[in-house]
């Protein structure tokens, strides 16, 4: 449920849920949050971990745009929960601002890059710009970028003369100005037509041959994505089914402040080391790095089978780097995505899908859990 649209009484709304916009799904409301510059400090943290226990079911998922969602919060406990992380500064003004403030910054972030996230938020938020709702922005300034397999529409990255501003789709940038520049290459695929509808996205125009100006300088080539383990700048842990236990939050987040990133994975900066936790993955080639499952049965009616039970059982038949995805029915909430192999679950039985999202056509049909071992 990365970046799906949401979903509020059954009518589709053009936008993605944020803490002020909730969705609507099996399990109740999604609430997501956009922790500022993708940090959080131990305070936030247990705000966090408390608000998902007493106003949500626990659960605490990573989303691909480096966001936290609370599942299972209700009309009722919506509002106190919303208190709760605005006194620690989790929360906007107002949903038009929380909508727009849609950027990923990278968790090897340094004074600098957070100064240039916390400047291009301050100039969305005044902008009063009205973007498609996925249309979201990177601050990756690193020596080389490490977020461009995800999602964004522009991004400021570094190149041997400097920073650079560069538009999804375009091998070039051109020379990084500031805040105002980034909201004039928004104002600049509007303007060319690239959401007639309200929804579009960068990389689309441009493939139409429509070019931004003044974009003369080469992308820096990317780095590849990092497993967990240890970097310079701390401890990457990886997130068995991308869900972090609340106790796992907050334990983490005293042992040094945290980065979100949009892998399934929270870097602890400042450390070297981290104890065993529950649903903390520490080793780059443990199987459970590729499954993907909703909370499934009992944890939502909408469920038709258990699903984390399942893919853990299955993870040793899964080929190294392959997905495996179980979902408790069509909606694929644990995996929006294509993964190598759905197993859907529904009321005749699971359905596999190979390269293909939870909806998709099914290869085979109706087949009882006892035979998917042998299938995969
Ligand atoms: S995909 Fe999973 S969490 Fe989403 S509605 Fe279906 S069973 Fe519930």
């Amino acid at each position: 449920m990365s970046a799906g649209d949401g979903q509020i009484g059954g009518q589709i709304k053009g936008w993605c849920p944020g803490a002020l916009q909730p969705m609507e799904s099996g399990d109740g409301w999604v609430v997501r949050i956009r922790p500022p510059g993708g940090r959080l400090d131990a305070a936030q943290a247990g705000a966090i971990a408390d608000g998902a226990c007493a106003h949500g079911n626990g659960v605490i998922e990573l989303t691909g745009r480096a966001n936290l969602q609370l599942r299972g919060v209700t009309p009722a406990s919506h509002a106190p929960l919303i208190a709760a992380l605005r006194a620690h500064g989790l929360v906007d003004a107002d949903a038009a601002t929380e909508a727009r403030r849609n950027i990923l910054v990278t968790p090897y972030a340094d004074p600098q890059t957070d100064a240039l996230a916390s400047d291009l938020a301050a100039a969305l938020a005044a902008s009063g710009l009205t973007l498609p709702s996925k249309f979201g922005f990177a601050v990756d300034p690193g020596p080389s970028p490490v977020l461009t397999r995800d999602p964004a529409d522009i991004r400021i990255e570094r190149h041997a003369q400097g920073l650079i501003l560069r538009a999804e789709g375009m091998a070039q940038g051109a020379p990084y100005r500031g805040p105002e520049q980034a909201l004039d290459l928004a104002r600049w695929f509007l303007d060319q037509g690239g959401a007639p509808d309200g929804r579009g996205r960068m990389a689309a125009l441009i493939a139409r041959s429509t070019r931004p100006p003044g974009a003369t300088l080469a992308a820096p080539a990317a780095t590849p994505q990092p497993g967990p383990g240890a970097t310079p700048q701390g401890m990457l842990a990886a997130l068995e089914f991308g869900q972090i236990p609340s106790d796992t939050l907050r334990r983490l987040a005293r042992l040094g402040p945290l980065r979100l990133t949009p892998w399934r994975m929270v870097l602890v900066t400042g450390t070297r080391s981290l104890p065993v936790l529950p649903g903390v993955i520490l080793d780059p080639r443990d199987p459970a790095l590729g499954l993907r499952a909703c909370p499934g049965a009992p944890a939502c009616p909408q469920a038709h089978a258990a699903t984390r039970p399942l893919a853990r059982a299955l993870a040793g038949l899964v080929p190294e780097g392959a997905v495996l995805h179980v979902s408790g029915c069509t909606k694929g909430c644990g995996w929006p995505r294509a993964a190598d192999i759905t197993l859907t679950a529904t009321a005749a039985g699971f359905d596999l899908i190979r390269h293909g999202r939870a909806s998709d056509p099914a290869t085979l049909r109706g087949l009882h859990a006892l035979q998917l071992p042998k299938v995969l």
